[in-house]
């Protein structure tokens, strides 16, 4: 589905009721009212949920909560459609100088208003430097910096909480901005990756509900419920390589309505299709610095903070 919130009047009737609508599925050209909007999208991510048994009764799960859109919609979502879940939200705290104070207030006043149990690590207490410490001299690599961190200050956060499962808010959007980054830098382990999963010893297994549904139409959802405040952007958005690729995307879905939803299908797909090809692995071990697993001597995180690693290649990883 492709969101278009009503413009020109006279507003188009909600193909369910005759209520005014809010919103255009372009694929399936048909309006929608805000609440066959919200009913809609509940019903979607419920599916996505059964469809790939993300949660399953007694499952303690972590909810990825940075504060901004895309992870407060998940963590109401969660909330209304997993009644008796035993939900935590769990927020990095990157340290982020004029950005993240405003969204860090969001996450710990969403968290309150649920009455959900809320942990927070920072980079500082973790690493003993905030993002911004260190990213200087290299902005450029922030967000692969960034990315890389808070990746394994995630993971702990969801050990130190006890969760077996780590619900992230990836959309679509972010979907399919991922498959198209792994192709255009030819990234062969992370194409294969995808479809493997991230589980192994040590790696909490992430769960993405919200896959399904486009960018647009989380946020619609997000306004629709009254869950945002106006919050600022990141200062190092712009170094992000995500950021063109997702410019390239949302032209493409514009002309081409469902093209981002192809481009991940075609990924599932051709995954799906290369799975039985023997592959020359190597197997994970424990990070000689933290003993977290990894395919190498030290993991990611700790080359980029030991002073000759962090002058190595870094790849970024999916925020
Ligand atoms: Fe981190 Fe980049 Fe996202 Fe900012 S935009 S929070 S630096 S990944
Ligand atoms: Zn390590």
């Amino acid at each position: 589905m492709t969101a278009d919130l009503a413009s020109n009047a006279p507003p188009p009737s909600c193909e369910l009721c005759g209520q005014p609508g809010v919103f255009l599925d372009r694929i399936g050209d048909r309006h929608l009212c805000g609440d066959h909007f919200v009913a809609d999208v509940e019903q979607r991510v419920q599916v996505t949920i059964q469809k790939y048994a993300m949660i399953r009764p007694g499952d303690r799960l972590a909810v990825a909560l940075s504060g901004g859109k895309d992870s407060t919609v998940l963590l109401h979502l969660l909330h209304r459609l997993m009644p008796g879940a035993d939900l935590v939200a769990v927020t990095v705290n990157e340290g982020i100088d004029g950005y993240r104070e405003a969204t860090l207030r969001s996450a710990e006043a969403n968290a309150r208003r649920l009455g959900i149990e809320h942990a927070i690590l920072s980079f500082h207490d973790l690493y003993g430097k905030n993002l911004d410490e260190l990213v200087h001299g290299r902005l450029t690599r922030a967000c692969g910096i960034c990315g890389i961190l808070r990746r394994k200050a995630m993971n702990t956060l969801a050990r130190q909480v006890g969760a077996g499962k780590l619900a992230t808010g990836h959309n679509l959007d972010d979907e399919a901005q991922s498959v198209l980054m792994n192709w255009l830098r030819g990234d062969r382990e992370r194409i294969l990756r995808r479809l493997e999963g991230n589980a192994g010893p040590g790696l909490i297994p992430r769960v993405k509900p919200l896959m399904e549904i486009p960018e647009k139409e989380v946020a619609l959802y997000g306004i629709l419920k009254g869950l945002f405040l106006e919050l600022p952007e990141c200062p190092y958005r712009h170094t992000a390589l995500r950021g063109e690729v997702r410019g390239i995307l949302t032209s493409l879905e514009r002309g081409h309505p469902g093209t981002m939803r192809q481009v991940v299908e075609g990924q599932a797909r051709l995954s799906r299709q290369l799975a039985p090809i023997p592959r020359a692995s190597r197997p994970l071990q424990a990070c000689e610095l933290c003993g977290d697993p990894t395919s190498g001597r030290l993991c990611q995180a700790c080359r980029l903070l030991d002073p000759e690693g962090g002058t190595g290649t870094l790849v970024s990883p999916d925020p």
